[in-house]
């Protein structure tokens, strides 16, 4: 392996000069660093790219000098995917380019372009194209996990806005994948992650986004809450997306003290149609329980990534899958163990699908868990390793407690799962992309991902 990273440095530093960054430079721990701490993954060099050209020349050396190869947008992946110890590290973060075309009512996107940065930038002219929570998340990332977020039940998944996506192949080949063009490609990119190649820009379609009535709401805990916001959020009209979370209180201002580290439930909630509708819609929401703090409020669409919170260099063992209902009863169980969770932070997360997302035929796109109420995904995140390893234990108990398991949405696999592909994808679904992996990536050169190969 010494020879291949030689190798690989020696071709890419005459490429790229200082945007070669290898461990001898003193800003190489800060560069190298993902989202969730990855101190037992330190790659050997990252190569920071700023033009396809570049992507290519990458490309076809990681191939040629078999050099463990990460591809990595913005690093948010709960799997640590974008590093690889060892190896080499494609970091795409100089290609950020944000284009909104108003009249066409298509935005572009570029390699790592930020979901907050193309947010701002389309908000500024009254649309969005919806992607999740978090501002600092990598937008073609999230896409090609699916995408769900805050304007899911309105327009759909974040593939479903896709219009095309240019990639560099395995080969260091570009191309196009749309509707009418490489077609088999443009259904694997659209829940297949980032086994394919890697996407240089995309667009996207623009919905009409003036203002937006959410915010949080926080509740005293009661699984009676919890079952009935669970129920409001599945049926709600499409124009409301809700999350909803059974946690600690955090030591918050706006929270009043004695909820401090007691559990509580909270919804997270973002209605996009006009104020008057948003009021009827949020009614059975604000009626699931006892009212502790209500911030909703009209405003832009962008002002909801402020609910957003930093973990950067946590530790995070996280448990997802679906959920078509959830009794009183189990949610009070849910509700005693976070009480007693060993971390930091201990949630359990459930956010309602149905609406658009669910009028996509499910083979329609390599996302397949359409016709599923909720996504529920537990989360156990501290900074000290050993509690971390506690709190697998609490995320597999509470995970055994909601009998979810089986299958799960890609975007939200942690890394400590040995079969992440077998749950993302049922069995049909996987042997599909299978099969236009084995076309475009017959060398697996794309696998610091759930892997497909
Ligand atoms: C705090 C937080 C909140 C989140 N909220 C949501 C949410 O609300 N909804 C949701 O759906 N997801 C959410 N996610 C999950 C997120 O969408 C995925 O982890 C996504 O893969 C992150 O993309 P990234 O570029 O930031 O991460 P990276 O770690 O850089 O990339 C993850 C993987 O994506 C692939 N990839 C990234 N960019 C490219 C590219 N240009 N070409 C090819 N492959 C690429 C690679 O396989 C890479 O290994 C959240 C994650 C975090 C950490």
């Amino acid at each position: 392996m010494t020879s291949a990273i030689a190798e690989t440095d020696r071709v890419l530093t005459g490429l790229l000069g200082q945007r070669l960054v290898t461990r001898e430079r003193d800003d190489f721990t800060a560069i190298a660093a993902v989202t969730y701490a990855a101190d037992d993954l330190e790659p050997a060099l990252i190569a920071q790219p700023e033009s396809v050209r570049d992507v290519q020349e990458i490309v076809r050396t990681a191939a040629r000098t078999g050099i463990p190869f990460a591809v990595r947008g913005r690093g948010h992946s709960f799997a640590r995917h974008g590093t690889v110890a060892g190896g080499l590290v494609m970091d795409l973060r100089r290609m950020d380019a944000c284009r909104i075309d108003a009249d066409g009512r298509v935005g572009r996107a570029s390699a790592s372009t930020t979901t907050g940065a193309y947010t701002m930038a389309a908000a500024a002219m009254h649309l969005a194209t919806g992607f999740g929570d978090h501002p600092d998340v990598g937008v073609p990332g999230l896409l090609l996990g699916g995408g769900i977020g805050y304007l899911s039940r309105r327009d759909g998944l974040t593939i479903d806005a896709l219009i095309d996506a240019q990639l560099v192949l395995a080969d260091g080949s570009v191309v196009r994948a749309a509707a009418n063009e490489n077609e088999d490609l443009f259904w694997g990119l659209r829940g297949g992650g980032g086994n394919f190649g890697v996407v240089t820009s995309l667009s996207m379609r623009l919905e009409h986004t003036p203002m937006v009535t959410g915010g949080l709401v926080v509740f005293e805990a009661s699984g009676a809450t919890v079952a009935a916001l669970f129920e409001a959020g599945l049926h709600a009209p499409d124009a409301l997306s809700l999350m909803i979370n059974v946690t600690r209180g955090p030591r918050a201002p706006f929270l009043p003290e004695q909820f401090h580290g007691r559990p509580i439930v909270t919804a997270i909630m973002c209605h996009s149609g006009n104020p008057e509708e948003a009021a009827a819609a949020l009614a059975p929401v604000r009626a699931a329980g006892k009212v502790i703090v209500d911030n909703i409020k009209v405003g832009p669409y962008p002002a909801l990534f402020a609910l957003a919170a930093d973990q950067a260099g946590t530790r995070t063992v996280r448990r997802t899958g679906f959920l078509d209902s959830i009794s009183e009863d189990d949610a009070n169980s849910a509700l005693e163990l976070v009480a007693a969770a060993p971390t930091e932070v201990a949630l359990v997360n459930l956010r309602p699908m149905g609406g658009a997302i669910a009028r996509v035929d499910t083979g329609a796109t390599a996302f397949a868990h359409r016709d599923r109420g909720a996504i529920a995904t537990i989360r156990s995140i501290d900074h000290d390793p050993a509690k971390v390893i506690e709190g697998a234990e609490w995320a597999d108990r509470t995970a055994a407690l909601l009998r979810i398991g089986g299958a799960a949405n890609v975007n939200f696999l942690g890394g400590d799962i040995e079969n992440g592909a077998a749950l993302a994808y049922p069995p049909q679904t996987l042997t599909r992309l299978r099969e236009i992996k084995s076309r475009y990536d017959g060398d697996n050169l794309f696998r610091s991902n759930h892997n497909i190969g």
